[in-house]
């Protein structure tokens, strides 16, 4: 999922009185909302916890066009990263490191993100298309090599769409359970709390309302097969990258530390931009794609990608992968080899996942001193 919008409004709590609404904006009077919060039991972790699991499991939907014809097969878990064409050749044993979200396991982990081992019939999979439409539509992107076409770029570009839009939406539900947080807790504490669940909200449906409309646009291109609006930046490399990605984001920071587009400005809308990395036949292939309405902030943001010197591009998609995106997998052996500076600036990144306190940092993504690793560059190019 991309990251939300960073929520900074704390609204002020006056006194209120007991008949007034509720500052915390949930519409009930004060007296049965916040007044004597801080006097409540708290939320056991284990109960919000469970609720957080069982708000993400998502629907069983297929994302298909709704006019281009019925499904024919069940909803099933799809793949957003090939299985055959991609995941296999990383795995070792059938398995590949994947990003462990599980709250109960952040809990034990007392917040540091860990990395657990998955199957790959199941690694980035999500029940958001049916086996026939998933099989047909994505088929040209699951098979052989990509040139990357502008039809395979677009096809990678629209299976992160639907599935960063299918693991947004339950987010609306999820921000909620964060209202009871501040149960027991000082005034000054609910007050943040509620304004920072509040702010969140407002990013959340924006955020959503904006993938609904890049949906609507890519739904059309498909039934009429025109990919003309797609705009692409890849690479191709000799060797097999050691990581797979498939994500959907709203640019902020460069890969020069410039910020290419404020999060924090609520004014306009915020651009998207999907990300895939996969192993294939040849090597690999990382592929930035975007539509042309995206095209001023996107293309900056790719641009200081690919100004960056040839033998550090694989680490700047390492960092990136782990900085922006939680759909990705990981080469077991690569990753237990790794130095442990390496592991341990890449765990500071994958952060923006488990903690939802941490800011955004502006040089995340500039090559550093840290070797990750060098896929080498065969080419790169636009579409
Ligand atoms: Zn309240
Ligand atoms: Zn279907």
């Amino acid at each position: 999922m991309g990251r939300n919008r960073r929520a900074n409004g704390v609204k002020q709590w006056g006194k209120t009185g007991r008949n007034e609404p509720c500052p915390c904006g949930s519409g009930v009077k004060y007296k049965k909302c916040h007044q004597d919060r801080d006097q409540a039991k708290q939320v056991p972790y284990h109960e919000s916890a469970k609720k957080l699991l069982h708000f993400r499991k998502g629907e069983r939907v297929c994302l298909y066009p709704s006019t281009g014809g019925p499904c024919s097969g069940q909803v099933i878990r799809a793949h957003s990263i090939s299985e055959s064409a991609a995941l296999a050749r990383i795995a070792r044993v059938g398995k590949v490191y994947q990003l462990n979200t599980n709250p109960f396991a952040i809990q034990k982990s007392q917040g540091e993100p860990q990395l657990k081992l998955e199957n790959i019939a199941a690694a980035t999979t999500f029940t958001g298309f049916c086996s026939s439409h998933d099989h047909q539509l994505f088929k040209p992107i699951d098979q052989g090599s990509l040139s990357p076409t502008r039809e395979q770029a677009f096809l990678l570009h629209y299976r992160a769409l639907c599935r960063e839009l299918y693991v947004k939406r339950p987010n609306l539900d999820t921000n909620e359970l964060l209202r009871d947080a501040d149960r027991g807790r000082p005034v000054s504490i609910q007050a943040m709390v509620q304004g920072y669940v509040a702010a969140r909200r407002v990013a959340i449906v924006e955020s959503i309302k904006q993938m609904e409309s890049d949906k609507q646009i890519c739904d059309q291109a498909i039934l009429v097969s025109d990919y003309g609006f797609l705009r692409a930046g890849y690479i191709r490399f000799c060797k097999t990258p050691t990581l797979a990605c498939s994500g959907y984001t709203q640019p902020s920071f460069d890969f020069s530390g410039a910020e290419v587009q404020d999060l924090a400005d609520m004014s306009k809308p915020c651009l998207n931009l999907s990300f895939t990395l996969l192993p294939n036949d040849h090597g690999g292939i990382a592929v930035f794609a975007w539509l042309d309405s995206a095209d001023s902030i996107c293309r900056t943001f790719v641009q200081s990608f690919m100004s960056t010197t040839n033998d550090r591009k694989s680490d700047a998609l390492v960092q990136y992968t782990f900085d922006s995106f939680e759909n990705f997998a990981v080469q077991p052996d690569w990753w237990e080899n790794l130095p442990s500076d390496a592991q341990a600036d890449s765990k500071m990144k994958m952060l923006n996942w488990t903690d939802l306190t941490v800011g955004i940092d502006p040089g995340t993504l500039i090559p550093g001193l840290i070797r990750f690793t060098d896929w080498e560059v065969e080419a790169t190019g636009w579409l």
